[in-house]
């Protein structure tokens, strides 16, 4: 399991990489550059499900448990 998650923006690029909690979904993300506040996108259930490097870890484990 990855706890941490590499989130880019998708307006500046600027990435950072952020320890993910474990029992909740982040939901809003603000960039550190350009104040851009990310949101899930449609069928994501988080920020680090749609702009992380790494999904968020119920979705981890939802991915292990379906292959
Ligand atoms: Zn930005």
């Amino acid at each position: 399991m990855e706890y941490q998650s590499t989130i880019t923006c998708p307006a500046c690029g600027r990435a950072d990489t952020e320890t993910m909690p474990t029992d909740a979904c982040q939901i809003r993300y603000t960039c550190k550059v350009c104040g851009l506040e990310m949101r899930p996108k449609r069928g994501d259930c988080c920020v680090f499900c749609s702009y992380g490097s790494v999904p968020c870890p119920p979705m981890q484990e939802t991915r292990r448990a379906s292959q």
